[in-house]
């Protein structure tokens, strides 16, 4: 195999899905004819609707990001002292506990969901626990039951980032349905997006009234303000958009579908690269196309793999590495000590998100893989 050349145009690691413009310019018109561009107008209320229906959840409320949504929650239910999370994630989920003056307690992760070990959570919990936050990690679904199991025996809340997990169900059962609250995000570079947006679905009409009041500085009306509440608002302007893409989702779904199909075909053969999910059918939000890879005495190799595509142009990112607990802030935390994270670590030594969009030829994903096989033998 001769040297792969570069790309012309760099490839990056995803490619935010763009609305037709009409679609979104028709709407933008009704937005400025009305005059109402923010405060749950006419598309925050169609997108909120829309939103429920698809995700088959009742008490679904917008949020102008995932982070805002997510201390929303702690504060819904008023969480203090110590929280159990993951490491293995991006930074708002500790970051949003930390923001709420509450301690993440970093705990391992499971080899193959690669979410929180409810064994190693209930081994992380004290006196002063207050709630686990879990995360769909790629939109693998969580050992739901058994944070559940440990939630329940020490009464604990669940909170779940569902930010990777836009659409996905366990058996059948939408994934907005488990835990006490489930944040969603839709920022640009998730599968469902709005530009910068969020959501927050929780289980009861009287929480749901709570988390509208959360997210509007508690402003129960003109003269009675119920509660400390945040900004937490989405405007028209980012619905509109919002309904606009929602109309692409599914060819988009359809294409990426693909995509994956073409990768797991091209690097079936390489001993080194295993998939995540192993299997396509175990759940997968579609978001990211990880992989892991591994050879043995050869700490280095994703690396190599990773700064090698970078001189082709290819743009792949190394989800999540560092780990959350290895962040200046977190890393004298009880829990942060890498011998406490085992198995986080040797994920992030080994992860790699490939570029993964719709748009994506065949003959591009067949370049990148050529790309790879080329890495890891050279
Ligand atoms: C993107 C992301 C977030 C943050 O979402 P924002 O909407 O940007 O605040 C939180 N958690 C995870 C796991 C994410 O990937």
């Amino acid at each position: 195999m001769g040297i792969p050349q570069p790309f012309d145009l760099p490839v990056y690691v995803t490619k935010p899905l763009r609305p037709s413009l009409d679609a979104y310019v028709a709407r933008l018109t009704d937005v400025w004819n009305s005059g109402w561009y923010t405060n749950a107008g006419p598309q925050h209320q169609q997108l909120e609707a829309a939103l429920s229906d698809r995700l088959r959840v009742r008490h679904l409320s917008l949020f102008n990001n995932a982070t805002t949504a997510l201390m929303a929650a702690c504060r819904l239910f008023e969480l203090g002292g110590e929280v159990v999370t993951t490491p293995f994630t991006f930074p708002a989920t500790p970051h949003a506990l930390a923001w709420q003056g509450l301690q993440p307690v970093f705990a391992d992760i499971d080899p193959l969901t690669l979410g929180l070990d409810p064994a190693r959570v209930e081994a992380a919990i004290t006196g002063r626990t207050s709630a686990i936050l879990a995360v769909h990690v790629f939109g693998m679904p969580c050992d739901v039951k058994g944070l559940q199991e440990v939630a329940q025996r020490h009464n604990l809340r669940l909170i779940y980032d569902g930010a990777h997990a836009f659409d996905v169900s366990i058996d059948g059962r939408p994934l907005g349905m488990f835990g006490d609250a489930t944040a969603l995000s839709f920022h640009a570079t998730k599968l469902f997006h709005t530009a910068e947006g969020g959501a927050l679905i929780v289980g009861n009409a009287e929480r749901h009234v709570r988390v509208n009041l959360l997210r509007n500085f508690g402003i129960a009306d003109e003269t009675e303000v119920r509660l400390v509440g945040i900004n937490g608002k989405m405007s028209e302007l980012h619905a509109a958009f919002g309904i606009a893409v929602l109309g692409e989702l599914d060819a988009e779904r359809v294409k990426r579908r693909h995509v994956a199909r073409c990768y797991r075909a091209a690097l079936a053969d390489c001993p080194e690269i295993s998939f995540v999910p192993s299997d396509m059918q175990a759940g997968d939000g579609l978001q990211y196309f990880p992989i892991r890879i591994q050879r043995d005495s050869d700490a280095a190799l994703r690396d190599k793999v990773y700064e090698g595509l970078r001189r082709f142009r290819v743009h792949a990112r190394r989800y999540f590495y560092p780990l959350c607990s290895r962040f200046p802030d977190y890393m004298n935390l009880r829990g942060s000590a890498p011998g406490n994270l085992q198995v986080a670590e040797q994920v992030a030594q080994e992860i790699l998100c490939l570029p993964f969009y719709g748009d994506l030829s065949g003959q591009d994903v067949t370049r990148i893989s050529e790309m790879l096989k080329y890495l890891l033998e050279t």
